[in-house]
């Protein structure tokens, strides 16, 4: 599986919180060959099955998020600019002149207000040409939203930069674990999350709708390897799958930190340790469903997270479905 292609797939398809169905398609049609079974729950989480053969085995839950930041209409001026809104996690300082589109194939551009002091959203707008109100509805309505219309290119030394690489990293690393799973001793349920970045919404039904003994969330995590992180974390690039011990939403089962550990030893994939003073994932909803569930986490490291052009090894995104796939076939000692 080319990861730099996958990741292009997936973000040349819409899927701002909320508004998955496109990107949802997409990865399905990824995932079918991979699957015994797919299905959409009611809160759009997309459910790839990959079943032991075996009766009463143990379930094991994935989840990777696929819904991405967006920004959201509000208003319509006179003039046909846009007022609009964040949809998840935008911070103002990162979006000026980024290229936006929306599901409908419109474009255009952010732009701040002359008397604007410093970045903010409700001092924004985004630009698509229109010469006035009326022209500007023939292609936009409020509540329409619009995503990064920014590139996917690979680089000279392995990384990728993308929009979305949180989390469309963790989705293409899920499609390479199903990809490389050839005995699961768990049936596996590889979900592709919705809402997770307006509060993680779409875990937590997930995980009451097949109810896991095991589960494993695969997220993006914030490095620490530029100068101005202040030491917010411990990923790196390049240091492989981050196990993750810790964020601010979640602190994962001691034996499943310890399992993830074994499983990359035995089979010589490459890991580091995660720990991340900030940030949330769905880990944390499936940690706490239902009376309890064994989670861990792997992490896909990246740089300039949320905003129109994150970074990420392509290594790192193949240790993390590499160790997915190597503990689903692994039988687990409690
Ligand atoms: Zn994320």
């Amino acid at each position: 599986m080319d990861i730099v292609k996958v990741l292009t797939e997936l973000n040349t398809s819409f899927g701002p919180s909320g508004c998955e169905a496109p990107v949802r398609e997409k990865i399905a049609e990824l995932a079918r060959p991979f699957a015994d079974e797919i299905y959409t729950d009611v809160m759009g989480n997309l459910i790839a099955v990959k079943k032991s053969g075996k009766k009463n085995a143990p379930r094991l839950m994935f989840a990777a998020h696929m819904d991405s930041i967006g920004l959201i209409v509000t208003y319509i001026e006179e003039s046909g600019l846009l007022r609009f809104g964040a949809v998840g996690g935008v911070n103002a300082r990162n979006i000026l002149a980024t290229p936006v589109r929306f599901e409908n194939g419109a474009v255009g551009t952010i732009g701040m207000d002359e008397d604007a002091k410093a970045p903010e959203i409700d001092k924004m707008f985004i630009d698509i040409g229109a010469a006035s109100r009326k022209d500007a509805e023939k292609y936009v309505k409020c509540g329409d939203m619009a995503v990064y219309d920014t590139p996917v290119r690979a680089l000279g030394d392995g990384s990728v930069v993308s929009p979305y690489l949180d989390n469309r990293a963790g989705c293409a690393a899920q499609l390479l674990a199903m990809e490389a799973l050839k005995k699961p001793v768990f049936d596996c349920y590889f979900v592709f999350t919705v809402q997770e970045e307006v509060g993680l919404r779409g875990a937590k039904p997930a995980t009451y709708g097949i109810a896991p003994q095991y589960a494993i969330v695969c997220d993006g995590t914030l490095t620490d390897d530029i100068p101005w992180t202040s030491h917010i974390g411990t990923s790196k690039i390049g240091l492989g799958a981050s196990i993750k011990v810790m964020d601010k939403s979640v602190i994962c089962h001691p034996e499943m930190v310890e399992a993830l550990r074994a499983v990359a030893a035995k089979k010589k994939i490459k890991v580091q340790t995660d720990v991340l003073k900030q940030g949330g994932t769905d880990g944390s909803e499936m940690r706490k469903s239902a009376s309890g569930v064994y989670t861990g986490g792997v992490s896909v490291p990246m740089r300039y997270v949320h905003t129109p052009q994150e970074l990420s090894r392509v290594s790192d995104i193949e240790d993390c479905g590499k160790l997915m796939a190597a503990f689903a076939e692994t039988r687990p000692e409690f």
